[in-house]
């Protein structure tokens, strides 16, 4: 019995890895209702075909940005979705606002993409990435 070409990662690799496999049901992926509060700023609420609500304010979702620059920058840090970047140690931090969008815009029928007050605009939400954001298996 051989065992070449088995690749041995950890536990949790492993239990990710199987999370990111599995098949969402179309009706969780897909958004009933999608409310952006650009006014109010409360975040973004989105009602699922399921009937399942998932709810996030907009730093949360900033720091969530699935784009390359921003997962890459989580990487190097080994910071979560979502989680906040550390704020810098000086004795006088500067003011900085929080992440809002200015704009959000639906991307075809699969994703949201926002205009965030940092300037950053390349993230595209897919529907399918935020619903397992929403269950942590992003
Ligand atoms: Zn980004």
């Amino acid at each position: 019995m051989s065992h070449e070409g088995i690749r041995f990662i950890s536990q949790e690799e492993a239990r990710r890895a199987e999370q990111r496999d599995q098949k969402l049901p179309p009706e969780a992926i897909t958004p009933a209702k999608v409310s952006v509060d650009l006014t109010g700023g409360t975040g973004v609420s989105i009602a699922w075909k399921d009937g399942h609500r998932s709810h996030w304010s907009f730093p949360f979702l900033r720091d969530a940005c699935p784009c390359a620059t921003c997962h890459e920058k989580r990487e190097k840090s080994g910071r979560a979705l979502g989680e906040p970047e550390p704020a810098p140690a000086t004795a006088f931090p500067m003011y900085k606002a929080p992440a809002r969008p200015s704009k959000a815009e639906p991307i075809g029928r699969y994703a949201i993409k926002f205009h965030w007050n940092d300037g950053h605009e390349s993230g595209i939400y897919a529907w399918d990435f935020l619903r397992r954001l929403d269950e942590g298996k992003a």
